[in-house]
């Protein structure tokens, strides 16, 4: 086999529309290698296909057209081998409130075939810190809770490739860290990991590698450090008690906000100037400079970034 967890080539899936709607188009032909051993980022906004696609690679929604092969077996070929592949921890929280959580694991071990002997739900449920839980009903569980189950039935065949859909969206920044903390592990122990989020910053701290698509449609795909430094939006935040006018003479590509707190913020190209010159041009303006930071790009500039650069064909 080769060396991907995961290979896609040309996917789409278009939704038959309800009575009276017309048909959704949600993935336009996406190809995609995801190497094994990888974490692996799939980001973009709301409605760009994250989900349908994650549920394909698991075999919960039928493409329309295309190939996948999960771990080497193609999906159509090897149904049960591809799936036996793959875990899936759900954006939504689909439980069957009466199954307590060891109850649960076991329906999940019985309905993807392993053995009693293999079972390893005491394991598991430590894992996520719910042993305490473990005959309590799904009902009874916190939000936080669930998504921990969410995790714990992910991982119940033991996949070679687990993959998160918006893990961390809404979470407190406890089990935030904990779902942190489990996704490394299990990937210094060889598993390949997808996930997908909102948040760039997230996507920097945990991925190899990033693929970004809106409209159904791959806008970008590179290692994470490569496309972090494509994006040519930066912002300089600077403290200043100078009084500042209101048209500051600032080199071509730079411009200027104010904050709330008072703060100037710069917007910059990085293509077109550099911070040396915008604060040179500060102090040729007698502006003196308390503190300076520089702020991170958020997921929209990208976007706006990367569609520019690359224009829908
Ligand atoms: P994401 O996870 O990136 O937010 P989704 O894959 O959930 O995006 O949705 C992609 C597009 O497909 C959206 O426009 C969404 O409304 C549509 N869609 C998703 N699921 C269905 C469905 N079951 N029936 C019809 N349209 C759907
Ligand atoms: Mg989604």
């Amino acid at each position: 086999m080769t060396s991907n967890a995961i290979e896609l080539r040309g996917v789409r899936k278009t939704y038959a529309g309800r009575r009276g709607e017309t048909p959704k188009e949600a993935l336009k032909g996406i190809d995609l290698s995801i190497p094994q051993g990888s974490i692996f980022g799939l980001l973009g906004p709301n409605g760009a296909g994250k989900s349908t696609l994650i549920n394909i690679m698991a075999g919960l929604v039928t493409k329309t057209a295309g190939s996948v092969t999960i771990w080497g077996f193609d999906q159509d070929v090897n149904p049960r081998q591809s799936r036996a592949s793959i875990g899936v921890m759900p954006q939504e929280l689909n439980l069957d409130p009466y199954f307590t959580p060891r109850g649960a694991l076991d329906v999940q071990a019985g309905l993807y075939g392993v053995p009693r002997s293999q079972r390893r739900s005491d394991e598991i449920l430590a894992m996520v810190g719910l042993e305490d839980k473990a005959e309590a009903y799904a009902r009874t569980l916190s939000g936080g809770m669930r998504r921990r189950l969410l995790l714990a039935k992910a991982l119940v065949h033991h996949p070679h490739i687990l993959v998160l859909d918006e893990p961390t969206a809404g979470v407190d920044i406890e089990l935030r860290q904990m779902l942190w903390d489990n996704v490394r592990k299990l990937n210094q122990q060889g598993m390949t990991i997808i996930l997908t989020t909102h948040y760039l910053e997230e996507a920097e701290q945990m991925c190899d590698e990033i693929a970004i698509i809106n409209h159904g449609e791959m806008v970008v795909r590179d290692r994470t450090e490569n496309l972090l430094s494509t994006i040519d939006a930066k912002t300089l935040l600077i403290q200043t008690d100078s009084q500042v006018p209101d048209v500051l003479p600032l080199p071509e590509g730079a411009r200027l906000d104010r904050r709330p707190d008072g703060a100037l913020a710069i917007g910059y190209s990085r293509a077109r100037t550099s911070p040396d010159d915008i604060l040179k041009a500060l102090r040729d303006a007698n502006i003196r400079i308390e503190d300076v930071a520089t702020e991170q790009a958020d997921l929209e500039d990208v976007f706006l970034d990367l569609t520019r650069a690359r224009p829908a064909a």
